[in-house]
């Protein structure tokens, strides 16, 4: 009877482990099963990269006209389905030198999915990304930054880097002034900020990016695009 008792318990906790290791594992920033993942960059200059997840929406085109007055590029991370209805709009992103990345069409999670899906969603999302005349290399963004073994295998195939981060203020704060602090604390050479400014108020999404480039900017720091951010990656 002892024996059945204990067979049971070792059972419970193989399998909490097991969920508990998946779920880690999923939103891993730094570890992927196949291809490339970065969260931030090893490197001692003073350069950042700001990166926008979802859209474009209109809040786009603001975003684009307050980035130019500051000089700043950044990546834009878009969802296909949006911006097969935006074209316009991609095409202003691409136009005015910022970094187009993948994610997704639908921006559903990419676990637990058909190899088919994963591959249908990138593809179709990489093929619109080209229709705004975006030339460089796609990188692409995990929905929720969850990924198991069939996406990031689909990726590898396509030689596609996927891009994480190491700050996200929209976890932790909802003003404004929270999120540029948050930024200010946590910031550090080869960083990589995600932010989510499309479904957002336009004038918070606007003050808050503002906020994150002139502090920033005063601690020295200036801001690239990912692709720009990976190629001053140090060899260890
Ligand atoms: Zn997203």
């Amino acid at each position: 009877m002892k024996k059945k008792w204990l067979i049971g318990g070792i059972i419970l906790v193989s399998t909490l482990l097991l969920l508990y290791g998946t779920y880690e594992w999923m939103n891993a920033r730094s570890f992927q099963l196949f291809g490339g993942v970065t969260d931030r960059v090893e490197t001692e200059k003073k350069i950042v990269a700001l990166t926008f997840d979802d859209g474009p929406t209109e809040n786009a085109q603001e975003i684009l006209s307050l980035l130019e007055e500051y000089d700043v590029k950044t990546t834009f991370f878009v969802n296909g389905k949006d911006l097969e209805e935006n074209m316009e709009i991609g095409k202003e992103i691409n136009e005015a030198g910022h970094q187009l990345g993948n994610h997704t069409y639908s921006h559903e999670p990419m676990v637990f999915k058909r190899y088919s899906f994963y591959k249908e969603e990138v593809q179709k999302t990489n093929e619109l990304i080209r229709r705004t005349g975006y030339e460089k290399k796609i990188d692409f963004r995990p929905p929720y930054g969850k990924k198991l073994a069939g996406l990031p295998y689909y990726l590898k195939e396509q030689g596609m880097d996927t891009i994480m981060w190491d700050i996200e203020p929209d976890t932790y704060h909802t003003s404004s002034t929270g999120k540029v602090s948050f930024v200010a604390e946590n910031i550090q050479p080869g960083s990589i900020i995600l932010f989510h400014p499309m479904y957002m108020e336009v004038e918070s999404a606007l003050s808050t990016i503002e906020g994150i480039i002139e502090t920033l900017s005063e601690k020295g720091y200036t801001f690239v695009t990912v692709d720009e951010l990976q190629k001053e990656e140090q060899d260890d």
